[in-house]
């Protein structure tokens, strides 16, 4: 990721005494934010500020998965306006973002799993969302190298198959993103850390940086697992976010056998293979909150032994590199993006767990929209910050406890 320097067009910029905004990490939201700002509203005199390099937290750490089969009416069509936004947005920044447009099969165990599955299929399709019901022949007929033994610890009655998902390179969408708002203008400031936020009278004013504050009448805190942290350092609010490590591997490489992004809730793993032969897995995150980013012997080896088991021909095959990130949770597991309040002219944007690579094509937009205009979109009401107090919960846990370990 050091290596983004040179995608940005004259490197690093001057930092200037006043922006018009100041976006506070240089993830995913952010670049996607900037990129809007300038491309939508014409909003060019933006800061990205990032501590470290862009693409270091979540951002280069996902296993990059897209899908929009989440469970709720409000979450869905979010999910659905950002998968269909990667051809557009390679077309638009003429970056390849490499989507691979290849389905995603959560694996179905039971037949309470099954029964579970028939609700979100139909939601889905009621939003427009492609999702279907297979039978254990049919996904076999999918992923030939599943065990459809009824032997195994967790024996497979089916899969939910939703086509228009599958995976999107991670470090283009950062490349490419901060390629096209630095070329409309946008400032990104890599190595430059925000200490805090000014304020007068219930207003924002600026950020404060070890070079000294930078003025601004808009500040969006968007940064990942850290964001819970900066708002209540900053600002003293205090938001319902756990941090939680999530890990992930990849297999040496091999040669084709896997067609799909394939989940298993039962046996907390997914995998996939890329498009150079490696076999990327994860699983829920670790259990405890904590904000290491170091992987664990354990996990490696639930990893193979639940992919083992689900597909045999794995055995023997070696683990390459493990990884870690952090994810930032809320206890509905939907995100909180909202604005304005406590404090004018501060948004946020977080809360995302492990579902922030594949929504930020069209968050960044929406949020875009709410900088610019200072109202919220109808889009995002529902994910205020407010809903924890006033007992709105969005549900969004079941589409992990039914049937999705997956990001
Ligand atoms: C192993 C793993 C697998 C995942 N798989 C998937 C997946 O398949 N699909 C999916 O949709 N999601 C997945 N996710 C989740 C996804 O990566 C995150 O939700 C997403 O990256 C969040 O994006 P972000 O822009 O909010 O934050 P990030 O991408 O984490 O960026 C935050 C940035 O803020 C910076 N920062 C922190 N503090 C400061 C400060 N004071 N000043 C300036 N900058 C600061 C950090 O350095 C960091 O670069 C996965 C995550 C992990 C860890």
């Amino acid at each position: 990721m050091f290596g983004a320097k040179h995608i940005l067009p004259k490197g690093n910029p001057p930092l200037e005494s006043a922006y018009d905004a100041v976006l506070i990490g240089g993830g995913l939201h952010n670049l996607a934010t900037a990129w809007f700002l300038a491309k939508e509203h014409n909003m060019n005199r933006v800061a990205v500020l990032e501590k470290n390099y862009i693409g270091y937290g979540g951002a280069g750490r996902n296993t990059a998965i897209v899908r929009a089969n989440q469970r709720t009416q409000k979450n869905i069509p979010l999910y659905k306006e950002a998968l269909d936004l990667w051809p557009v947005l390679t077309r638009e920044l003429d970056f390849n973002l490499m989507f691979y447009n290849c389905g995603n099969l959560n694996l179905l165990h039971s037949e309470a799993a099954v029964k579970a599955a028939r609700t979100n299929i139909a939601t889905a399709k009621f939003l427009g969302v492609e999702s279907h019901l297979l039978d254990a022949a049919e996904t076999a007929k999918r992923v030939p190298a599943l065990n459809l033994s009824q032997k195994i610890t967790h024996p497979i009655h089916g899969a939910m198959y939703h086509p228009p998902g599958g995976i999107v390179r991670h470090d283009a969408v950062v490349w490419g993103l901060a390629k096209g708002a630095a070329e409309k203008g946008v400032h990104i400031h890599q190595q430059t850390e925000a200490l805090g936020i000014a304020t007068k009278n219930g207003r924002v004013t600026g950020v404060k940086t070890p070079a000294g504050t930078i003025y601004t009448p808009r500040v969006l805190v968007s940064a990942g697992g850290y964001t819970a942290g900066l708002l209540y350092h900053m600002l003293k609010i205090k938001m319902p976010i756990s941090v939680l490590t999530i890990q992930a591997m990849v297999t040496q490489p091999l040669k084709p056998l896997l067609d799909h992004v394939v989940s298993s809730g039962a046996y907390h793993v997914y995998a996939n293979q890329t498009l150079k032969g490696e076999i990327a897995t994860g699983a829920h995150m670790d259990p405890w909150p904590n904000y290491t980013t170091q992987t664990t012997a354990g996990y490696i080896k639930h990893q193979a032994e639940a992919l083992v088991e689900l597909m045999p021909c794995l055995a023997g095959v070696k683990f390459m590199r493990s990884w870690a990130g952090l994810a930032d949770m809320t206890p509905d597991m939907a995100p909180i993006m909202d604005g304005n309040d406590p404090v004018e002219g501060v948004y946020m944007n977080c809360g995302w767990g492990y579902f922030g690579f594949k929504s930020c094509s069209a968050t960044g937009r929406y949020m875009a929209r709410f900088l610019a205009t200072g109202k919220c979109p109808d889009r995002l009401k529902p994910f205020a910050l407010a809903r924890f107090k006033n007992h709105r919960l969005m549900g969004e846990t079941a589409a992990l406890v039914n049937y999705t370990p997956d990001n």
